[in-house]
This record gives C-alpha cells, structure tokens and sequence, in this order.
C-alpha cells in the first residue's frame, strides 16, 4: 500500500498500521508532525520529488541485540538493546538512551523521530537516534548496574563513535550509567573520544550539562510568556516528574520567582502549596538517588499532602509542566487544568501530551510548547560537549549558561516564525515546519543512492 501526500489523515494512518504495525507511540508522532508539514511538501517539487516524507518517517537503521549480564547472585539474566539510527542528514546521530520497562521499538522510534526535529531546532549538526533497554534498573545494586552497561556497550560500541553516532542519557541513565558506559568504550576500543555527552566534567563532560535540560525548559517558558506580556514571575507551576529535568526545571522556575506547587514519581505527587524551594527540590532529588522510591516521606520533612496514585494535574495552577514521560498528561487532566484556569502548557518530558489533551488546550487557546522545542536545551548542552571535546577544551559554565539561553530564545523565535497565524503562534507548528525544513533541505541536497 502506498501513502501519497495528497491522502487526508485517514489514509495517513491505514498507511502507518500497515508499514509499521502495533508502534502506537511512533503513529502519534508522526500523525502529529504530517498535519503540520503536509502544506510545506505540497508546496515544494523538490520536496515532492526526493519522496522526503516517506523518507522523513522511515529509520535509516535500526539495531537490536541481545544483553545478557551477570546479577549480584550470579545467575545471568537477558534483556533487550536497541539503537535506532533514525535520520543522519544534518550531523552524526544523536540522542539518549533510555534503560525502562517501557522501552520498545515503538517508543524508540517516536522518541528518535522527534529527536531529529528537536535537534535540528538547536541549530547545531547533530542528526536524530535514540537508544535503550527494557533493564528495570530499580533495585538494582552499583555492581549490577555497572555490569549491565558494559555488557550493553559490548555490542553498542560497534555501532557508535564521535562521528558516527554519539548517546546521551535519559530516562534511568544518568552520570553514574555514563561513566560505565563511556568506561566500556573506551576500554573495548582503545579510544578516547567524544563518543557520549553527559559525562561527568573530570573526563570531558560540559559544565551545566545534568541542568541543562531543566533550565532550559524555564528559559524557553519565559521568552514564551514575555512574548505574549506576561512573566514567570508570581506564576503557579504544577510540574510532574522528580528526575533531572523535573527537579532543574523546578529549580530554575523557584530561582526565577516562580511558586513550584508538585513534584511527582510514578506512585503519586506531593503537592506544597508553600512552594517548593531550591533546598527542598534537593531534597527530593537527594531522597531519589538514595531511596529510588517514593516521595511520599517529603510530607513527614516539609508538609503539605500526598496524594497516591494520582497525578498533579487536578491542582489548580497557571503552568503546567509535564516533565516525567509520554502520555502522562491526558484528555480529563487537560480538561481539569482547563477548568482550574491554565494560562500555559509546557513539554519538559517527550510527548507527554496525549493528541486529545492538546486538542483540549488548543480550543481554549492554552499557550503551548512542545518537547521537541522546550526540551532541546539538554541536547544543545551536549552538542556543546561535543565541541568542546573536539578542542579538548571545557568551557565555563557561565558561557555555556549563556549559550544556551541564546539556543533557548532562538528556538523560541523560530517557531514564532514558522507558526504564527493570524497574530497567534502555534508553537507545535512551528517547531515542526522549522525543524522539518532544515532536515529536508539537507535530505534534498544530499541526493540518494
Ligand atoms: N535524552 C535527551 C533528550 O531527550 C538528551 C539527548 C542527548 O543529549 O543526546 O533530548
């Protein structure tokens, strides 16, 4: 079956269930992404020409291997690795990876999908991958830990390098996961090169690489409100999540005046009305690294409630800042937030929206970022590491501070660019025409074969 460009949303999706069937998180990107590109490739012979949307859609490669490790009681146990190497045409592939239950090929290739548009947005040459494993790391000791990664990075490394393709962290993949990795690497291959961003500063990491992605997301809200006259200043944010970007974002919004109401994990949310400050975000950060359980004990240390098994979008606030993982935020919640007066709506996860939540939010004309813009800060940071490897120099954190409230507010004002209508930006639009177009370009001009 054939998709032809001139098909409506129906077709589209026929083509989907038959191309790539059971991926219901990759069909909800692209779904998303096609509505807004479809008049961009219309318009353009060349586009029409080099098949760039069948193109755009389809994984250069995808690689899947088996990772069998040794737990503390000797037994071995087998997971599931990927990497999917999904569009290399602006720079190496680039992106996290992800160590989840959860982890399979459908959300990895949502997640490498919407990688590529969210790199091309920093403006730096980095193409889009995403990575991963369905280890549940929770519970897990340090040995367990380290063994798992290097028997993980024993089949990734053929596939990596500075520029091939370079991994990241994500979910469940901190310092900690990348020092084992990039330890594995470097011991298998000999070399000692920039093969992984997120690395810890002794050995080559960039300086405000663990916030960047937090703080980024605050730098982006903020040009966000300023240009529709408001401020984040006084504003009341729900924020979910309590990993790194949930707690820098939370971090960063208290820092900028803002009252961070809730933090949550997978069990429940902690909701403080007082606000959460910088001393008790690290707290929560603290208890997670410790406990890897739940926040439930944060009321006992600070007040306010704990609410299990629920998520925080029932509290009324002006922001909402979905930062834990996809389709967390759904229909119901966007109704509530809706009723509870939501100004704005801001990604800090990857598609934590479902499509109908955002259709809740468009019709009541909720300012709206998505993830690939306001959580690019992470992946610009590492593109920073990157060169900074390749000078085998480090950079200041002030400077790379400054360098990525630049990218934020260019990010910003590219999607005004592409998706204002009528005096109003749609900000997932714009985001998906300019991230499209550098891609396509760089696709056209490459040629095939
Ligand atoms: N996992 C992060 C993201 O979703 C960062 C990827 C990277 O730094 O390569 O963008």
């Amino acid at each position: 079956m054939s998709f032809s460009l001139d098909a409506d949303h129906d077709s589209l999706t026929a083509f989907l269930e038959q191309h790539a069937p059971h991926e219901p998180e990759f069909h909800q990107a692209v779904i998303e992404v096609m509505e807004d590109i479809k008049p961009i490739i219309d318009q353009s012979q060349a586009y029409k020409d080099a098949n760039i949307f069948k193109r755009m859609i389809e994984p250069e490669r995808m690689i899947s291997f088996q990772v069998a490790w040794q737990n503390d009681s000797g037994q071995v146990e087998v997971n599931r690795g990927y990497r999917v190497q999904f569009n290399g045409a602006i720079g190496p592939y680039k992106g996290g990876l992800r160590f989840h239950p959860t982890v399979n090929p459908s959300v990895l290739k949502f997640l490498a999908f919407e990688q590529t548009f969210k790199n091309a947005l920093t403006g730096l040459p980095m193409g889009g991958g995403k990575g991963g494993s369905d280890f549940d790391p929770s519970g897990r000791s340090d040995a367990e830990i380290m063994r798992f990664c290097a028997a993980f990075m024993q089949e990734l490394h053929r596939h990596i390098g500075a520029a091939v393709d370079v991994p990241a962290g994500d979910i469940n993949v901190g310092p900690r996961e990348i020092g084992y990795l990039f330890g594995s690497y470097r011991r298998i291959s000999g070399q000692f090169e920039g093969v992984i961003t997120g690395k810890e500063e002794s050995y080559g990491g960039s300086a405000m690489r663990t916030e960047a992605t937090g703080y980024g997301v605050m730098y982006f809200l903020q040009e966000m409100l300023k240009a529709h006259d408001a401020d984040i200043e006084g504003k009341t944010i729900a924020i979910s999540g309590a990993g790194n970007v949930a707690t820098y974002a939370a971090e960063k919004a208290a820092e900028m005046g803002a009252k961070v109401v809730t933090l949550s994990d997978s069990s429940g949310f902690i909701y403080d009305e007082d606000g959460l400050t910088p001393a008790k975000i690290a707290w929560v950060r603290e208890h997670k690294a410790q406990s890897g359980t739940t926040l439930a004990p944060y009321v006992d240390e600070f007040g306010g409630s704990w609410t299990e098994g629920e998520t925080p979008w029932s509290v009324p606030v002006d922001i909402a800042a979905p930062c834990a993982t996809q389709n967390e935020l759904l229909e119901d919640d966007a109704k509530k937030l809706v009723e509870n007066g939501v100004k704005a709506v801001i990604e800090g996860a990857n598609m934590p929206t479902t499509a109908k939540a955002k259709d809740v939010f468009a019709k009541a004309d909720v300012l709206f970022a998505p993830g690939k813009a306001a959580n690019a800060g992470g992946v610009a940071v590492s593109g920073l590491e990157i060169t900074q490897n390749r000078k085998r120099l480090s950079d200041e954190a002030e400077e790379i501070d400054k360098a990525l409230k630049a990218i934020m507010s260019r990010i910003h004002d590219a999607c005004v660019t592409e998706g204002t209508r009528d005096g109003t930006v749609d900000y997932a639009k714009g985001a998906n025409i300019a991230g499209f177009r550098k891609v396509a370009d760089a696709m056209t001009a490459q040629g095939v074969g």
